[in-house]
């Protein structure tokens, strides 16, 4: 049976660069994924340019950026390996990049970059790939010395290892090698994992409720919007004004994922419901069966907008309204009453200033996501209370490790969750020893 340091599974971002930097220390490492193209989510990501990471991050405040049931967890590991790391690691390879708004970094050619910057950062630590190749099962065995050692059955033989790292992601895009394989593997060990569920991921209306709105598909405009925390959760104390301006969400409150969230961000009409990076956003936030509340136009002051032109112009309510909002939109909330289907002189206050509060306030309650299919990342994974936050290493299993998205760290949109792998892979490479 062929030996070695450490198996990592999956050979994705958080698993290639573990093995990489796991490697370059001396270990003898092998890299298994069962998927026959290496870091298909690195490729797809960002467009095809791959937001690597995000200038943003303080890793002292975690929870500003990642969600997760202790968005805490992640500060040990991010604090040790942070965006500046990784980007002097693109600079020594040469590799052009650039920022986008908010921090987000990008490749100026193509993903590929960074693929195969790990590529030969693996080579370079003489790491063994087997690609594509299952693993079929996972045994623990204690060695004579009093040691640990893994066993697995692979799709091209058995293999030994003292540590095993499980780095098998979410359950995102499944027609791309997404499995439940980590998750599995936890339970299998008496890990507990945090039931996962779809993030970053376009919501869904009831296709009666959403028909007015259908025919806006592709139209875009940025919004503030606001996911409410479950009924059970104390609210978050108003933001005082302008709080939310550079998009930061209220802070939530303790551990808990479950506190009102606001972001300042671009919203997408779809067919089907609405997404854009607001909705992405804020769909990690949202729990099922709550309303989501839109600000169509953030900062304005609609109703005194509306006063105004009823002074001074004979145009129809909708023509007013399109200075303010794209033109289809305009016609389409005004459609929507009839007391708001005259010029504007004519229309009364009463109904001004229901148009001017439901512009303010669009209050709706999703009636789903697009799933896994859609969905850019999974919420909930492997439950940190099993993991040493410096290692990621299974407090109650020697040896056995958990990196990057199948744990339950989740980032917001822009980079963070790159980072994590990046930083979760590296913590765990760094804290792995030889058999
Ligand atoms: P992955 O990169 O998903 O790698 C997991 C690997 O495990 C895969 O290679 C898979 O084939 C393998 N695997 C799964 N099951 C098994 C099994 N049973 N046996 C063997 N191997 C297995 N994040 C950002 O920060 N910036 C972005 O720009 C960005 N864009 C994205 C765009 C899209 C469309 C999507 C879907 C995600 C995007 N993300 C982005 C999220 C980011 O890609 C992931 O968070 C990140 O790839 C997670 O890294 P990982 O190594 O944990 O998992």
């Amino acid at each position: 049976m062929q030996q070695f340091d450490v198996v990592v599974i999956g050979a994705g971002a958080a698993g290639l660069f573990c093995a990489g930097v796991a490697g370059q220390r001396g270990l003898k490492v092998l890299l298994i994924d069962h998927a026959v193209k290496v870091a298909e989510k690195i490729r797809i990501s960002g467009g095809g340019r791959c937001n690597f990471t995000n200038r943003d991050l303080d890793p002292r405040a975690p929870h500003k950026h990642y969600l997760g049931e202790n968005p805490e967890f992640c500060r040990s590991a991010l604090a040790r390996y942070t965006p500046a790391d990784f980007i002097n690691l693109l600079q020594g390879a040469g590799i052009p990049w650039h920022e986008k708004h908010k921090g987000q970094l990008f490749c100026d050619r193509s993903a590929d970059d960074v693929v195969q910057l790990l590529l030969r950062e693996c080579a370079a630590g003489g790491v063994t790939h087997w690609q594509p190749c299952a693993v079929r099962a996972v045994r623990h065995v204690a060695s004579l010395a009093g040691g640990t050692t893994y066993e697995l059955d692979t799709e091209r033989g058995p293999v030994q290892s003292h540590s095993l790292v499980v780095a098998t992601g979410g359950l995102s895009i499944p027609k791309i090698g997404a499995t439940d394989f980590g998750h599995r593997l936890a339970r299998q060990f008496g890990l507990r994992v945090v039931t996962p569920r779809p993030a970053l991921v376009p919501l869904t209306f009831d296709s009666s409720a959403w028909a007015p709105y259908a025919e806006l598909a592709g139209l875009a405009l940025p919004v503030k919007i606001e996911a409410e925390p479950p009924a059970a959760a104390p609210a978050p104390a108003p933001a005082p004004a302008g709080d939310t301006a550079d998009g930061a969400p209220k802070r939530p409150r303790g551990k808990s994922q479950h506190t009102g969230m606001a972001f300042l961000e671009d919203l997408l009409f779809t067919h089907r419901g609405l997404s854009g990076p607001a909705v992405l956003q804020i769909s990690s936030y949202w729990q099922e069966g709550t309303p989501l509340h839109i600000d169509l136009l953030p900062g304005q002051d609609i109703a005194a907008h509306l006063a105004e032109a009823k002074q001074q112009s004979r145009k129809l309510l909708s023509k007013e309204l399109a200075h303010l909002l794209p033109t289809r939109l305009a016609e389409t909330w005004t459609a929507q009453d009839p007391a708001w289907q005259r010029p504007v002189a004519e229309t009364s206050d009463k109904a001004l200033s229901a148009l001017a509060e439901r512009l303010r306030r669009w209050t709706l309650t999703p009636a789903g996501s697009e799933g896994y299919a859609k969905a850019e990342v999974t919420a909930g994974g492997v439950d940190t209370r099993e993991l040493s936050s410096q290692t990621l290493e299974a407090r109650a299993q020697a040896g056995l490790y958990f990196i990057g998205e199948v744990v339950d760290v989740t980032g917001w949109l822009g980079g963070y969750n790159f980072q994590w792998a990046w930083a979760s892979a590296h913590a765990c490479a760094m804290a792995l020893t030889p058999g």
